[in-house]
């Protein structure tokens, strides 16, 4: 396969869940719009950051990507082959190339099961993964491999740290030596202190075994320094995506540029950085989101335009990178900031 070729790619991704009202006579009144066209491609070994405030709909593309859940619409291709149209046993064989981290180590771990029986489960799953002989030295190996005393593989979850619990689920993700581990909000659990150990233990583990990523995370702070490519999500749909640097130096979507603005910058007299813009209230409710532009509701820079019609995801402004904003502009440095 060409390295250029993507190993994960969606298109017009769309996951609808149904809100229901009643007990006896259930009926439906609405559709949670989760995920609403969402087209994104990875490539083998790189990481893609995946950014935006919780609920727009980041861990619903998560388990679209993992095939474990079925699509409203679109596709999702794992090596250019559509995972909803594959039998049965060839998902199953793919499906093993694409792993998760999840964000809260603890509620994915089985707290009965020892830390060993928890990162060894994936060859009960898949047998032909490992022989039986070799399973118990492939799980201290992971263990070694993940920063952990492969002396403790009888010690249970709650034995360990929180750091540590999450090197567990990075193990566990591992053990089918996977193309793609899709991490969402890996670290947002944890302890500041811990926080950049695991994140150099991910980007170490990218380094050593080729892995590509898809890092979800609710700020853009948490993804900068791994990511080669970042796409900002609001209200289930990519609204600016692009390489890192143009999206943390040259951001175009209003909403992209709010949330730069929130977090801290080290640096206020950077090029490009033009005073804290604030991002007032709660995006809206995905039952119903606002016409035209989602974002317009709690954007600036709104106008008729933004109501009536829904921007493209294209290039704008001169830039290169796609920004789904009529207005898209970088920021001028004023004066008064
Ligand atoms: P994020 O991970 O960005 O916080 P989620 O993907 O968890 O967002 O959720 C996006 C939206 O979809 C939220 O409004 C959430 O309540 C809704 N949602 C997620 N999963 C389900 C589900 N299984 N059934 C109904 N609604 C869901
Ligand atoms: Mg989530």
């Amino acid at each position: 396969m060409d390295s250029d070729e993507p190993i994960l790619r969606a298109e017009g991704l769309v996951k609808h869940y149904p809100v229901t009202r009643g007990v006896l006579f259930k009926r439906t009144v609405g559709q949670v719009k989760a995920v609403d066209g969402v087209d994104l491609a990875l490539r083998p070994g790189e990481t893609l950051g995946v950014v935006g405030e919780s609920g727009c709909g980041k861990s619903t593309l998560a388990r679209l990507l993992l095939a474990a859940e079925r699509p409203t619409a679109g596709t999702v291709r794992f090596a250019g082959r559509d995972l909803s149209a594959l039998p049965r046993r060839e998902l199953r064989a793919l499906r093993r190339r694409v792993q998760l981290v999840m964000q809260d180590p603890y509620s994915s771990l089985n707290p009965r099961m020892t830390v060993g029986d928890i990162v060894g489960e994936p060859f009960e799953i898949h047998p032909d993964a490992a022989p039986k002989g070799d399973r118990r030295a492939r799980v201290r190996e992971l263990l070694e491999l993940v920063g952990l005393d492969a002396g403790h593989v009888g010690r249970y979850p709650h034995q360990f740290s929180g750091g540590q619990r999450q090197r567990v689920g990075i193990a566990r993700a591992l053990a089918l030596r996977p193309d793609v581990v899709v991490c969402d909000e890996p670290v947002s659990a944890l302890d500041v202190s811990v926080q950049a150990q695991v994140m150099n233990l991910l980007a170490g583990l990218q380094r050593e075994l080729g892995l590509a990523y898809v890092f979800i995370a609710h700020d853009l702070a948490a993804v900068r320094h791994l990511s080669d490519r970042i796409a900002v999500m609001y209200l289930g749909r990519i609204v600016e995506t692009g390489e890192r640097e143009r999206i943390y130096d040259h951001p175009t979507h209003p909403y992209t540029q709010a949330l730069l603005s929130a977090a801290p910058i080290p640096d206020p007299g950077a090029p490009g950085w033009a005073g804290q813009i604030l991002l007032e209230g709660e995006p809206p409710s995905p039952i119903d989101p606002p016409s035209g532009c989602r974002f317009r509701t709690r954007c600036w820079k709104a106008a008729e335009i933004c109501a009536a019609e829904e921007p493209a995801l294209v290039p704008r402004a001169g830039s290169a990178h796609p920004s789904a904003c009529h207005f898209a502009a970088e920021r001028v440095v004023s004066e008064d900031a």
